[in-house]
């Protein structure tokens, strides 16, 4: 355990979060960029308590980076968080002990690749000379680290306790629902995006590589895949979509490599709406997922409070019209009730460059009378 390892290098000592955990965000440095209006909706906690606690929780880290590093007292780099991770048969445990500023060479000290060789060696090389201890004696211990960190990234189940956060005064409603969420797989946190995953709006492989083949063999064209849209009212933009699956067709991979094809197939819708109408609507998309409802498989949102705020709802396929029509449904649903006036949603699909495409390819407008 990292408690034991702290005991023999009491200066400084390396932390490894588990992957899962890092994947989907599980750090406390994640919730200090959150809209406490969206915070609130997705917790269920009151907004008054949200917005207290993300703003002394930011504070508190702020100020240690004015502060110096701990260890040596240079330029600090960044707050390293030091859990205790606990894996038990299945699950894991993870409980928050203290933030710690550090510079950056004490950093790389604590936080290196285990994967990567020269990273780890260069930890030992810091951590010996900081903690006084022989270079073996490290090695020996981050080997056993390193063995208990890849234990422990095989572990998706986890369970988060922040109570430390109360002894600092910042409070810990906030931080102990939104971490044990992103902690049990339902969303991430990470890379300052809120993700709700739907695995029940995750569509069968099987009929995805039936698409891609569709695409490849001209059994679906722009023509054909615009016409089944717009009788569902959803609106093509025609020279876009023609492009686009032009596009589909020269480039290299997508007609070669099924996993590339099912990563270009996907798209999302996208809305724009208030900063307290997107709090709302990410609240309900979240209690829609845990019921298990098949729409959307993924919902994200920036959690910064941006005004207006973006929503993407991710589909598996833009060709699948139907399945693009059902989300539509419920993306209406959910503006209808917590949007006023015009809504319009854009279908924006994945550039083989990657990320989301620039252009859009269908168009829906919402009109909602709240
Ligand atoms: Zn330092």
């Amino acid at each position: 355990m990292r408690a034991g390892i702290c005991e023999v290098m009491r200066r400084l000592c390396p932390v490894l979060v588990p992957k899962p955990l890092i994947e989907r965000g599980v750090l406390l440095a994640n919730i200090m960029y959150f809209d406490y209006l969206l915070a609130a909706s997705i917790t269920g906690v009151d907004e008054n308590t949200a917005n207290e606690e993300i703003e002394k929780l930011r504070k508190h880290i702020e100020s240690l980076y004015k502060s110096g590093c701990e260890v040596c007292g240079k330029k600090v780099k960044d707050v390293t968080e030091y859990w205790d991770y606990v894996v038990t048969r299945e699950r894991g445990i993870a409980i928050f002990d203290k933030f710690i500023p550090l510079c950056e060479k004490c950093l790389q000290a604590v936080r290196f690749d285990p994967n990567n060789k020269k990273e780890v060696k260069r930890a030992v090389k810091i951590l010996a000379k900081v903690n006084k201890l022989k270079k073996n004696e490290v090695e020996e211990i981050l080997e056993d680290l390193i063995r208990q960190w890849h234990l422990s990234s095989q572990i998706y189940e986890w369970k988060v306790y922040v109570d430390k956060l109360e002894d600092m005064g910042i409070g810990k409603k906030v931080a102990d629902a939104l971490l044990n969420s992103a902690a049990s797989g339902e969303i991430s946190i990470a890379a300052k995006r809120l993700t709700i995953f739907n695995p029940s709006g995750t569509l069968h492989k099987h009929l995805l590589y039936e698409d891609v083949d569709a695409i490849c063999t001209g059994r679906y064209e722009a023509s054909s895949v615009g016409l089944k849209a717009s009788m569902q009212g959803i609106e093509p933009a025609w020279n876009n979509l023609s492009d686009h699956m032009e596009k589909l067709l020269t480039s290299k991979k997508f007609c070669k490599d099924e996993r590339e094809a099912i990563r270009l197939l996907e798209g999302a819708w996208v809305i724009f709406v208030n900063r307290r109408s997107r709090a709302h609507i990410m609240g309900e998309a979240l209690a829609l997922a845990r019921r298990g409802d098949l729409w959307s498989s993924r919902i994200e949102t920036p959690v910064e409070p941006v005004e207006p705020a973006p929503i993407y709802f991710y589909v598996q396929s833009f060709v699948d019209v139907s399945m693009n029509k059902h989300v539509l449904e419920e993306i209406e649903r959910l503006v209808v009730s917590n949007v006023r006036g015009v809504v319009e949603a854009r279908f924006y699909p994945t550039s083989p460059e990657g990320g989301l495409a620039r252009y859009h390819i269908f168009r829906y407008v919402i009109h909602s009378k709240l």
